[in-house]
């Protein structure tokens, strides 16, 4: 069997806040609990859940820039908590990363063919002359004139600022990029380009993705797996195509219809009472806004359980629940170019 490029079990990541006072006990808020998936190498995987579901620290002890409170993270067979000083410093190649907004990203007072080379600088090894020429070939392969390596970032509008972080990701050669939210903070009207741009650099160069969203037919365009997460746990895991057009647990459901009702508003007004982290309910965390919540809910914790090959659930009546409500729900969602032809 070939190894994974990335495979977390039974992960978890607990913060200690600080004490209220000197005698108070410190209290402890879980951001990820328990959660395991493998992502094969070349493919690309989904993140998705409103804000606060735990998706953005996944990526972070991706990065590293977390380390996992239990369980073990692995990429392409390292375990990340026992590599060597010399696998750390080749993972910095490895893994890179694409984030939200391309305006932060960005020094803005280094000129574009320094933010591009600063990578391969730190990775050493490369003449300044190799070091220009291969600056000069990124920037043609996202799409920027080679001779903009002189240019400030302010010069850019916000898609070109994107490709020029895209650029600077994959200078070093990655073999798994992350991305977290990498078009949101775009205009719709380039959205496309670089969701187009990001696709066929997977493919031209083998790139495996992690790929965290909230919009849900941006996630469906990008990705072939998704995972939903809900309150740090994952409470559905399948295809994109199976998961998102007959989403099988109540908070998919409702995610999926307020996104396919409202494709350009996105997903807000879920409904229900917002679990406090500090006091998270027993059982379902879900329960306090699902509408067929039962005693059972409160008393068990649901474990993520294949309905098929494809396509696994955290839910105790989602059998019940789709034979009450129909399965027969088919959103299409409306996917990214068809949102740009319409708003240009
Ligand atoms: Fe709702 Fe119970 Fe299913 Fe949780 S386990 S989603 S509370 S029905």
């Amino acid at each position: 069997m070939n190894t994974p490029m990335v495979q977390a079990q039974a992960l978890s990541k607990t913060y200690t806040l600080r004490r209220a006072s000197l005698f108070a006990a410190p209290q402890k808020v879980t951001a990820v609990d328990d959660i395991s998936f493998s992502v094969a190498a070349g493919e690309s995987f989904g993140l998705i859940g409103e804000s606060g579901s735990g998706k953005t620290t996944v990526a972070k002890m991706l990065l590293k820039l977390e380390a996992p409170s239990a369980g073990t993270l692995a990429v392409d067979g390292q375990n990340l908590a026992t590599q060597t000083t010399e696998q750390q410093h080749s993972y910095r190649r490895t893994v890179q990363a694409v984030l939200q907004d391309p305006y932060g990203a960005l020094s803005p007072r280094l000129k574009v063919g320094s933010i591009i080379a600063e990578p391969l600088r730190a990775q050493g090894g490369m003449s300044a002359a190799l070091a220009r020429d291969r600056v000069r070939e990124i920037l043609q392969l996202v799409g920027l004139r080679p001779d903009c390596v002189n240019e400030y970032p302010h010069q850019f509008s916000g898609g070109q600022r994107q490709r020029i972080a895209i650029a600077r990701a994959i200078s070093v050669n990655p073999r798994l990029l992350v991305l977290d939210e990498p078009v949101s903070a775009l205009d719709v009207s380039v959205r496309a380009q670089i969701l187009n741009l990001l696709r066929d650099m997977q493919q031209q160069l083998g790139l495996t993705y992690l790929f965290i969203g909230h919009d849900l037919a941006v996630v469906r365009f990008m990705t072939s797996r998704v995972g939903v997460m809900y309150f740090g746990r994952l409470v559905e895991m399948g295809s994109a195509s199976a998961l998102l057009r007959r989403p099988r647990h109540p908070y998919t459901r409702r995610l999926v219809a307020i996104a396919a009702a409202r494709p350009l508003i996105g997903q807000e007004g879920l409904g229900g009472e917002l679990p406090n982290p500090l006091n998270p309910p027993s059982g379902c965390t879900f329960r306090t806004r699902c509408p067929y919540a039962t005693q059972r809910c409160a008393d068990e914790v649901p474990q993520l359980t294949g309905e098929s090959p494809e396509h696994a659930v955290a839910c105790h009546h989602h059998e019940e629940i789709a034979a009450l409500v129909g399965d027969s729900q088919d959103y299409r969602l409306q996917s990214p170019i068809q949102i740009q032809k319409e708003t240009t």
